[in-house]
């Protein structure tokens, strides 16, 4: 078991406090909420609930930073203040990573991973910020010119989930820094103290007073600011339900620009002529990384009949034999991130327990266990393909497994899901890979594989799984709108 290191320690002794224009302030109510471990359910710690006054308070500091300093800054200027912060975040993977795994529960290696990812993302934007660049159009009149801007928008909120706390906030804080805007972040209640621990690295990378603020709350936190008419655009990630809500404060309110990535049902598809062995290194991973709370979570399994039996009893030996416990032991999956969610999944594991087949789990761990949010990794076989467990986002540690027959059927299947965010497909035949990947309904389409990422591929989602796409060259129409100039020469 990792033993935690003093600066750990210290942060979690620290008392509630919102983080405005490079201030520790405390929030206008003294409502606080409180932060659990999921491996043993104690209370860890515990964040401000920013209210009305605070969120008005912040956003007018975010305003005055935009105009003062911000909109004007020099973007070489900017680059080297993310350049700053990603040097930073690096110096202290430690304390970043141990607050990750206490808060959320993920396995220590894997909340090292994610610091350092968050390091790579921000570095990668860096190298945009002094490129964002508008064209010069002809418009057959030599009086005429015309020519594009990229400018900021302006205040922008980014609301992000409890999945990958660190990882969802640099995910948007480093195009929108990039792109020369004011930030407000907002974690989720559940996991806010990694955000907490990156302002004062923000702080002491030296962005001006207002570029960067962190907002703690619930809910109702998220819901005033995607109202707020001083907001400029929410940049969103978590569940459809939500991200509808988000949309529909913007329409109530400012327009404001909306970016969405949401949940997903991603089918993960085993052609016969697949290279099995690397199936099944992949396929563990592909259910049940992150104990399954990953949006890209490929949680419909489909095999080819005359691979099913194979690949599904290797899934099931490699998963039986996948350790649990508290992620500072740094087992193969952790707990879930809370008591809700444990509830939620057990909830649609009993349900799948009348509308399917139970092959492995199926339970919330008894035992030594039984303090903290654990739940058995789950498999479940159905060809029902409107069963609530085949159609609905789980968000936990949870798989189908079907057989398929022939093509046309299973992109039938495939398709058939409100959501749209990935999916894999397994095959040597590379014109049916291709061929295949065209007409799935989805954002991500990995051949061979499972789970990629890189900050310079665009991601987001089809269909209920989102508007706009992060990463990549993408993410920068996120966070700019264009602006045509035209002289009449
Ligand atoms: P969620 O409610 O969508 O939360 C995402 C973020 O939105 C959090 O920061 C949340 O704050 C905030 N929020 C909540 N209500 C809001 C509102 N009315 N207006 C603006 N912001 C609001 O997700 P969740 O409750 O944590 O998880 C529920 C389900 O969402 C999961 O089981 C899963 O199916 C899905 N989910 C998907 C993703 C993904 O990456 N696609 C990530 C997380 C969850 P609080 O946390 O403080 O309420
Ligand atoms: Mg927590």
């Amino acid at each position: 078991m990792k033993t935690l290191s003093k600066t750990t320690i210290e942060f979690l002794n620290r008392s509630p406090k919102l983080f405005i224009n490079n201030e520790w302030l405390d929030a206008s109510s003294s409502a606080t909420i409180p932060s659990f471990n999921p491996a043993n359910g104690e209370e860890i710690f515990s964040i401000a609930a920013a209210n009305e006054p605070d969120v008005n308070r912040t956003v007018e500091a975010a305003r005055v930073a935009f105009d003062n300093k911000v909109r004007d800054m020099n973007p070489a200027k900017r680059a080297a203040l993310i350049h700053k912060l990603a040097e930073l975040i690096e110096q202290h993977i430690e304390p970043l990573s141990q607050l990750e795994c206490l808060d959320n529960g993920k396995p220590i290696s894997r909340a090292v991973a994610d610091v350092k990812a968050a390091a790579a993302h921000l570095r990668y934007y860096a190298g945009w910020a002094d490129k964002i660049e508008g064209s010069s159009i002809p418009v057959n009149s030599p009086n005429i010119m015309v020519y594009t801007r990229r400018e900021a928008l302006g205040v922008v909120g980014l609301i992000v989930p409890w999945n990958f706390p660190l990882v969802m906030a640099i995910w948007k804080l480093a195009p929108a820094l990039a792109c020369g805007n004011c930030c407000i972040l907002k974690p989720a209640e559940q996991t806010s103290i990694t955000a907490l621990y990156l302002a004062d690295l923000i702080k002491e990378a030296g962005f001006p007073k207002g570029m960067v603020q962190v907002l703690t709350g619930n809910g109702k936190t998220g819901s005033l600011l995607s109202h707020h008419m001083g907001i400029n655009k929410i940049g969103f990630t978590g569940s459809t339900e939500v991200g509808k809500k988000v949309l529909e404060a913007s329409a109530k309110s400012n327009l404001k620009k909306v970016s969405l990535e949401l949940g997903g049902k991603s089918p993960n598809i085993i052609f016969d002529d697949a290279d099995i062995n690397r199936v099944h290194q992949s396929l563990l991973w592909a259910s049940f990384y992150n104990s399954g709370q990953e949006c890209t979570l490929g949680s419909r399994v489909y095999v080819h009949k005359s691979k099913f039996n194979e690949v599904v009893d290797e899934l099931v030996k490699r998963t039986s034999a996948l350790s649990m416990e508290s992620g500072l032991a740094n087992p193969d999956l952790g707990p879930l991130v809370s008591e809700e969610q444990v509830v939620r999944v057990v909830g649609y594991i009993d349900s799948g327990k009348n509308e399917a087949e139970l092959l492995l789990g199926g339970n919330r761990k008894e035992g030594s266990l039984s303090h903290g949010f654990f739940v058995e990794p789950t498999i479940f076989t159905t060809s029902n393909h409107s069963a609530t467990i085949v159609q609905e986002e789980i968000f936990g540690p949870v798989v189908n497994v079907a057989p398929f027959e022939d093509e046309e059927e299973i992109i039938a299947y495939a398709n058939n899901s409100r959501y749209g965010l990935a999916s894999a497909i397994w095959t040597k035949d590379i014109s049916r890979a291709h061929k295949f990947a065209h007409r799935i309904e989805a954002g991500v389409v990995w051949i061979n594989g499972y789970d990629l990422f890189h900050p310079a591929v665009p991601f987001g989602g089809y269909k209920e799984s989102g508007i706009g796409r992060e990463m990549g060259k993408s993410a920068l129409e996120l966070y700019t709108q264009e602006k045509s100039i035209w002289t009449n020469l």
